[in-house]
């Protein structure tokens, strides 16, 4: 199956239909992205069909996490995932995506550039160091995928969530026991408000996703 249709078919599987324009769009991205892959190592998948299901379909799956507008951070977003994915989707969305490396915010940048998404920022920082630039207590949604333990990830987004805003967690199949054994201290300070466990398409790995609000 060629790549169009599989993220296409792939992200109906998720809910979510893509039109013309969004398709062309993640295949400029899936081209940037394995050019600059052969220069400098932005990620470990290299075929299309991988590329599309665990970048493109994966970062796709936290969509319905998403509100229609408003603020969303990405820490930790790497090539770009899954903000810039979220973003192709969900034109409204504000985006600042934040990672720690040059050479990845360098491809991010470069993107965003490419794409032609206006509302992205992107950050070359650490999502801890308080003179990183981004405002705090200002986004409805604080995003990661593989950036470390469940009480890491809700120590470094804290302080950046709006009122009422909520954090989302792309887990592995163990998201939900990692959740349940988080420990008392994270669980009187966040509530678990919404949850989802499922496999990527075309048999993909088991996911979770949970979404957690300040107590
Ligand atoms: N989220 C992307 C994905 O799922 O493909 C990238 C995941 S990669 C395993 C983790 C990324 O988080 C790396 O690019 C690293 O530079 C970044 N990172 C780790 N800790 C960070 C921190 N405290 N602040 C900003 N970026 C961080």
């Amino acid at each position: 199956m060629n790549p169009e249709v599989l993220l296409s078919e792939g992200a109906l599987g998720l809910g979510v239909e893509l039109t013309p324009e969004m398709l062309r769009l993640f295949m400029r991205y899936l081209s940037e992205l394995k050019a600059w892959n052969t220069k400098i190592n932005l990620t470990s998948l290299r075929d299309d069909r991988d590329i599309v299901i665990g970048h493109f379909l994966d970062s796709i799956s936290a969509v319905r996490f998403m509100p229609e507008k408003g603020r969303l951070l990405d820490i930790g977003s790497g090539a770009g995932f899954p903000g810039i994915p979220i973003k192709l989707v969900i034109r409204p969305l504000e985006v600042m995506l934040i990672d720690s490396s040059h050479k990845k915010t360098a491809f991010m940048r470069e993107i965003v550039r490419v794409l032609g998404l206006d509302g992205v920022n992107i950050v070359c920082g650490r999502a801890e160091d308080e003179r990183n630039g981004i405002e705090r207590r200002s986004f409805d949604r604080v995003i990661t995928r593989a950036v470390g333990p469940i009480p890491e990830i809700l120590r470094l987004s804290e302080p950046y969530l709006a009122p009422a805003g909520r954090i989302i967690l792309m887990r592995g199949r163990r998201g939900g026991d990692e959740w349940a054994a988080a420990g008392e201290k994270v669980k009187d300070r966040f509530k678990l408000v919404d949850r989802s466990e499922f496999t990527l398409p075309y048999g993909g790995q088991s996911r979770a996703i949970l979404a957690v609000e300040l107590s």
